[in-house]
């Protein structure tokens, strides 16, 4: 259901109270309210009314057992919402709030089951921005507030990104200017022998160890049983288009995201690499080859942290605002922020990593109808042509055929319009390719549009690595390759030389970028 979004413009500062007071008066009858934190804008209901919870879970899309952060504007307004207060988190909030720190409690009665998604316990904590502040403290109320982004979506720094999520979805959007952290609170479970980090946040181990000593970090990604945290079981943060991190020394990221960058964009796709600011000028000769391919963002300097994560979701979204299909992003160093802004990037990437090692290595995938001519001659064809033009990197290439008779060999003009180049086919063996074959390469290489879609079609996981011989050669050669089966001798030795041409100009375009 559509509603009508009020945006209402304050002072960052919050000294305006006569435009916050109406948006309080929402939040306290069961409205959504939007606002500023000094982590992310979060998406506010009253904490103790059920049905003003329950909104927020629709207009985000939030999964219903991903339970709510309640935000306090006063350390004294927690007691009534937890069954007791622990020597330990009292000094917490103490040392720490208002601020970036999120602490679990055992809840009590007047916390909505809806709130925790039925856990016992509750999170709470209380922000340090003065609009959220002054907001929370006019509505009198606790507020529950998730970031205020769709769900799985980067959370939002800015107002423009709420509004961009939220139009539409909830009663009132306050514009209080950027947040200033730029990612979650950290999430802290004192309830055991050993504090936990649930989720790393603005407030960093290392700060919370100088308080409490031994302080655990909870693995992303759980392996088995109950996540300790549900929202960890979730992608997150995800652009549209497939994140990838790299990892390594900084010179070995800036050699592999270079190297993967240019597979990419000559597979077709749009590439955002998120740099840091020291490897940025590595990717300067690319993005000038490529301009309306390939772009770069300077997330900021590996020693400023802090200015990397106010930077890294508007960067994230900065992804899909330029319609990348592909985000090659740096690693950077886990210390301070630099745990939660890893976090981040390994919850967008869903995993994908670029490691060092698979720059010395490309593995293509050559694909026809029988594999019986074309890509046989194709394999054989960009072996040869690869060892002279591209010999720095190690070549697995290999062909199949979408719907081979498994374990005929080539036929016999195949054979001979190789023979005539010194190469030998006699070894070879058709085989129907498959899912496993595709989760293996890097680059698809079809010999017509027929079978890009068919591979496409039923492999929808894998769609962007599979480009036709057209298409990977740049357009020298200007079409399909045509099927020579039950044609004469000659119609090979053409197809052959269509062959030689179209891949000729791949390695040609590989090698300018190795
Ligand atoms: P968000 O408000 O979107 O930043 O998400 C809140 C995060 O806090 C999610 O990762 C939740 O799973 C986590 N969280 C909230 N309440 C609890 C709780 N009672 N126990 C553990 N994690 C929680
Ligand atoms: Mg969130």
């Amino acid at each position: 259901m559509r509603v009508k979004t009020r945006i209402v413009k304050v002072d960052p500062l919050g000294r305006e109270e006569s435009l916050l007071i109406p948006c309080a008066e929402v939040l306290r009858r069961g409205g959504l309210v939007a606002f500023p934190t000094e982590t992310v804008y979060g998406l506010g209901a009253n904490a103790l009314m059920s049905e003003a919870v329950s909104r927020i879970f629709q207009a985000k899309g939030r999964p219903q057992d991903n339970p709510l952060i309640v935000h306090v504007s006063r350390p004294e307004s927690v007691a009534p919402l937890v069954r007791d207060i622990p020597q330990g988190a009292v000094r917490l909030m103490e040392a720490f709030w208002p601020g970036p720190l999120t602490l679990l409690f055992a809840k009590s009665d007047l916390v909505p089951d809806v709130v925790t998604a039925g856990l016992h316990t509750v999170a709470i904590r209380m922000p340090d921005h003065p609009v959220a502040q002054r907001l929370i403290d006019l509505a009198g109320v606790p507020v529950a507030a998730p970031s205020a982004n769709l769900s799985g979506k980067p959370s939002p720094t800015t107002f423009e990104a709420t509004l961009a999520d939220l139009e539409g979805r909830v009663d009132v959007i306050v514009d209080g200017g950027p947040a200033d952290i730029g990612v979650e609170s950290t999430v802290l479970d004192i309830s055991g022998p050993v504090p936990r980090i649930l989720r790393p946040g603005g407030l960093s181990p290392e700060e919370l160890r100088k308080f409490l000593g031994e302080v655990e970090v909870a693995a992303d990604t759980p392996h088995q049983g109950p996540p300790p945290s549900p929202g960890m079981k979730y992608r997150h943060y995800a652009p549209r288009g497939h994140v990838y991190l790299a990892v390594g020394s900084p010179k070995e990221q800036a050699e592999s995201i270079g190297f993967h960058a240019a597979r990419h964009v000559i597979l077709g796709e749009k590439v955002l690499i998120l740099a840091s600011s020291e490897n940025a000028p590595e990717y300067a000769p690319l993005a000038g080859r490529w301009p309306d391919r390939l772009s770069v963002l300077d997330l900021g300097p590996r020693d400023d942290l802090p200015r990397v994560a106010s930077r890294l979701f508007a960067g994230l979204r900065y992804a899909d605002e330029t319609g990348a299909g592909v985000i090659l992003a740096e690693s950077f160093p886990e210390h301070g922020l630099g745990h939660a802004i890893q976090n981040r990037l390994r919850k967008a990437s869903g995993g994908r990593t670029l490691r060092p090692a698979e720059r010395a290595e490309m593995n293509i995938l050559l694909v026809c109808t029988g594999n019986t001519c074309r890509s046989p001659m194709a394999e054989a064809l960009l072996r040869a042509i690869w060892q002279v033009e591209c010999s720095e990197i190690h070549l697995n290439a290999w062909s199949r055929g979408t719907s081979a008779s498994d374990g005929m060999p080539a036929t016999p003009e195949a054979l001979k319009a190789m023979a005539a180049r010194g190469l030998d086919l006699s070894g070879h063996r058709a085989t129907t390719v498959s899912e496993e074959d595709l989760s293996q390469a890097d680059v698809v290489i079809t010999m017509t549009e027929g079978h890009k879609d068919s591979l496409t079609r039923r492999y929808p996981a894998h769609a962007g690595k599979v480009v036709t011989l057209a298409a990977a050669s740049g357009g020298a050669l200007p079409g399909d390759v045509s099927d020579p089966f039950g044609h004469s001798q000659d119609a090979y030795d053409r197809t052959a030389q269509d062959l030689d041409t179209g891949l000729r100009a791949f390695c040609e375009r590989i090698k300018r970028v190795i």
